[in-house]
């Protein structure tokens, strides 16, 4: 095991450059590595994989952070599906390239997305109508509480929007491997966002090539500076923000986009609520924390800014959307060291 390194700056394994130190660092290239790095420290252990879905305080935070870095793909045929099983600390992006290149459908619409493919089941990653809970097969974790190894079926994980029993209770589980089903296929699925439809000149109901709809994917993902680029300050960000709100159908503000729901509510859009309340792209300080020239949603690290402004900055643009709206906007990254002052 590599060795546990003192007071580390946290802020470069970030995506948004941001945060002080941790206590220690110590980084995990296997399972046992993970296992007993966790176990052995108890509740004072912090996995950080990519580090794409975190706000780090500038003050850092008094725990050893563990860098999940366990690599391992395997593929295993299930009648007309394949299983694929990759380690918490497969780089996501490029296991979606692989299975688009293996002909294997169901996750085309999530290229792109930073991080770590542990992370997606914490917040059910989503994008483009496709979320990880569709394709989800088993979630193999470590319960810090026991230190018993489970497989967890899909129904364990009571994923919700954006939202999972990981997210829910962040201290109870860490993410030791994902199998996902997917079908072996060429096409996707009905291409369900019609922005993603229009750049694919996809008819309603109708599916694309895999590698079509990932290259669209990234397209779209990469104007609105949703992909990593260590020279576009628009992607020092932990993508969106605030998740999409869902309100009572006589809460929506008028004009705003509306997603009804099977539940009755409406999903409406952040981006929007933002906008409206009066915060354009670029508001904030040029040098500091702003939001993205390219998208409402993202608040990025101009390369000077810190994460006392950037909580400064999401507290003035939620408290706008609430008098505006009357709507509670809630952060989608995880916090620490701090807490959303919501
Ligand atoms: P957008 O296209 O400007 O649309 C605004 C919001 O409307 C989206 O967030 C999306 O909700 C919702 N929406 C649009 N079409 C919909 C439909 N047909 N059915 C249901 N909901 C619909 O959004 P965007 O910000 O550019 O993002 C595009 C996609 O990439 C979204 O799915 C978004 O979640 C995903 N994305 C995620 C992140 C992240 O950090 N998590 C970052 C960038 C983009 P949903 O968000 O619920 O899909």
């Amino acid at each position: 095991m590599h060795g546990y390194v003192p007071w580390v700056r946290l802020a470069p394994l970030t995506t948004l450059r941001l945060g002080g130190p941790a206590r220690a660092l110590v980084e995990a290239r296997s399972e046992d590595e993970l296992v007993e790095t966790v176990l052995r420290g108890g509740e004072e252990v912090v996995p950080l994989a990519g580090g794409s879905n975190v706000v780090v305080a500038d003050e850092g935070l008094d725990a050893t952070v563990v860098r999940v870095l366990t690599r391992g793909v395997s593929m295993s045929r299930d009648g007309d599906d394949v299983v694929v099983r990759a380690a918490a600390g497969e780089p996501w992006d490029a296991l979606v390239d692989r299975c688009v290149a293996e002909g294997l459908a169901g996750i085309e619409c999530l290229a792109g997305i930073p991080g770590s493919t542990g992370a997606t089941p914490i917040q059910n990653v989503g994008a483009y109508g496709q979320e990880i809970a569709d394709t989800l097969a088993a979630v193999r974790v470590l319960d810090r509480r026991t230190g018993a190894i489970e497989e967890l079926p899909p129904q364990a994980c009571r994923f919700g929007y954006r939202t999972s029993a990981f997210k829910r209770d962040p201290g109870h589980r860490v993410v030791l491997e994902v199998a996902l089903r997917l079908r072996r296929a060429t096409v996707s699925g009905p291409i369900r966002y019609g922005e993603l439809a229009r750049a694919l000149d996809a008819a309603p109901g109708e599916g694309a090539p895999l590698a079509d709809v990932r290259e669209a994917v990234l397209a779209l993902r990469r104007r609105k500076g949703m992909v990593l680029d260590p020279d576009d300050h628009d992607t020092w960000s932990a993508g969106s923000f605030f998740t999409n709100p869902f309100v009572a159908p006589g809460d929506l503000p008028e004009g705003a986009p509306a997603f009804p729901q099977p539940d009755g509510t409406v999903k409406t859009s952040a981006a929007w609520l933002i906008e409206q309340a009066g915060f354009c792209k670029g508001y904030g300080d040029p040098r500091g924390i702003a939001i993205s020239s390219k998208h409402t949603l993202a608040l990025t690290n101009r390369g000077a800014g810190t994460t006392s402004q950037l909580v400064a900055l999401a507290r003035e643009i939620a408290d706008g959307v609430r008098e505006r709206f009357g709507v509670r906007l809630q952060p989608e990254p995880v916090f620490l060291g701090h807490a959303w002052p919501g």
